[in-house]
């Protein structure tokens, strides 16, 4: 655990390098770091070491741990980077800032329904499964673009970004690549791509918000 802030620091500087060879700002990139699994006294570290934008998979999970650790740490941005179900938006949308997997119709209307509700608007992405891979969520890209006029014009969810999760066993390249696209033609400002083993090649290819866990927190068990 006390490698924490250690392994916290090497990948900010990583991400740093990749920005700065892709010619990008700095600070074009945020660290989304993902804590799933972890115990608060894992999390501790990363947060008194200044990290403040963690991501989780769980909602019930998130519920245990997460309000004990903003009531000491202030200022925290949480990530749902995980499977949603609609049962769960309520908790979602009450404890999220930001949920990256809306990714159908029954969650963008249990979503709007919970955000007109709460009077709480977190940051919304839609997941794009760029592999199309039948075990994982997601909206297939050529179904994406529909999917956000949906959202806009029949639940009144404003959209900020794309996030996807290549297939574990091909080049994450062209997946990165065609998430890149579907923003731009889109207009949408976030791309949330690379996890430990590919975010600074998801750098080079216009992610704004990596997702990295074992890197930072160790292997899960
Ligand atoms: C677990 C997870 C990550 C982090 O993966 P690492 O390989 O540990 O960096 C990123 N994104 C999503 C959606 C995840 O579920």
């Amino acid at each position: 655990m006390s490698d924490i802030p250690v392994r916290l620091a090497e990948v900010k500087h990583a991400i740093a390098e990749a920005a700065r060879a892709a010619a990008r700002p700095a600070d074009a990139v945020t660290l989304v770091a993902v804590s799933k699994t972890f115990p608060a006294e894992a999390i501790e570290p990363a947060l008194i070491a200044g990290q403040r934008v963690f991501g989780e998979n769980y909602v019930q999970e998130a519920k245990e741990k997460w309000p004990a650790l903003r009531e000491r740490h202030p200022g925290v941005e949480l990530h749902m980077i995980g499977p949603l179900q609609s049962n769960k938006a309520r908790d979602a949308v009450q404890l999220f800032d930001v949920i990256e997997s809306l990714d159908r119709t029954s969650l963008a209307k249990e979503l709007a329904k919970e955000m007109a509700r709460q009077q709480r608007r977190p940051t919304l992405l839609v997941q794009v499964n760029t592999g199309a891979e039948p075990q994982k969520g997601g909206v297939l890209p050529e179904q994406v673009d529909a999917f956000l006029a949906e959202c806009r014009d029949q639940h009144g969810l404003a959209v900020s970004g794309l996030m996807a999760i290549p297939p574990a066993d091909e080049p994450p390249a062209p997946h990165f690549a065609l998430l890149t696209t579907i923003a731009r033609r889109n207009g949408l400002a976030i791309v949330s791509m690379g996890m430990s083993a590919d975010y600074q090649q998801a750098i080079a290819m216009g992610a704004t918000h990596v997702r990295v866990g074992s890197a930072i927190f160790g292997a899960r068990g």
